[in-house]
């Protein structure tokens, strides 16, 4: 088969203690998975359901980038997320078994434009320009769920833009787990290896402009960095 073209399509993740990369097919993000930071939104959580947004696989940039800041937008902001990476097909999961479909964990970062998010929101329209535009989804080296905590809950998931701290929580404050997560996503999508889950944030998120320096940690994995550059 020949093409007419080439795209630029083949986005992947460094695994720690694994020489081959993990490559990314679909990003789910959730949306207000932390109660603080609904309220810190004006909206009310909805504890019944979680609900989703996507990005495209090319919005995947590796911790330690400069990205530029994007267009469109005059209220940039970061949110620090737990990532989980699918590692096996999951329809229709059960709570109990969910977990089998995790590959593993990553820190990540749900960039933002957060002023076209609000004026999508108000005018009841989807969010696309406010979340999936390019390189909007920062993700450190992945890993493997053997080699991590089994318990998800006292873990610190923090950001600090500049060394000053912005985001403080715990694993154990998301609303919806990572097996619940699983279980009700795989309720309207046949998950397979490749996707990942950007989890939703914590309380705290906030603009950054050019020159800041965000720095985010979920214990136990390896930090997510990102420089912002200036504007091209
Ligand atoms: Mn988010």
């Amino acid at each position: 088969m020949s093409l007419l073209f080439t795209i630029e399509n083949e986005f992947s993740v460094p695994v720690e203690q694994e020489a081959a990369r993990y490559p990314v097919g679909r990003i789910f993000c959730v949306g207000r998975n932390y109660a603080a930071h609904a309220a810190e939104m004006g909206v009310d959580v909805d504890r019944e359901a979680p609900f989703y947004f996507i990005k495209p696989s090319s919005a995947i940039v590796l911790s330690g980038a400069t990205v530029p800041y994007p267009p469109g937008t005059e209220n940039y902001h970061y949110e620090m997320e737990l990532v989980v990476a699918i590692g096996a097909s999951a329809f229709r999961a059960r709570v109990t078994d969910a977990e089998k479909a995790v590959y593993g964990y990553a820190a990540g970062l749900d960039m933002t434009r957060r002023d076209l998010q609000l004026a999508a929101r108000a005018k009841q329209r989807p969010w696309d320009l406010g979340k999936a535009f390019e390189q909007s989804a920062i993700i450190a080296p992945i890993k493997k769920a053997k080699d991590y905590a089994s318990n998800l809950a006292p873990q610190r998931i923090t950001l600090a833009v500049n060394g000053e701290t912005k985001q403080d929580a715990t694993l154990g404050d998301l609303i919806h787990s990572v097996p619940e997560l699983i279980a009700d996503l795989s309720k309207y999508y046949h998950l397979v290896p490749g996707d990942l889950i950007y989890t939703g944030t914590p309380a705290g998120v906030g603009p950054v402009v050019p020159g800041d320096k965000i720095h985010g940690i979920v214990e136990g994995l390896q930090p997510v960095d990102l420089t912002v550059g200036e504007p091209e």
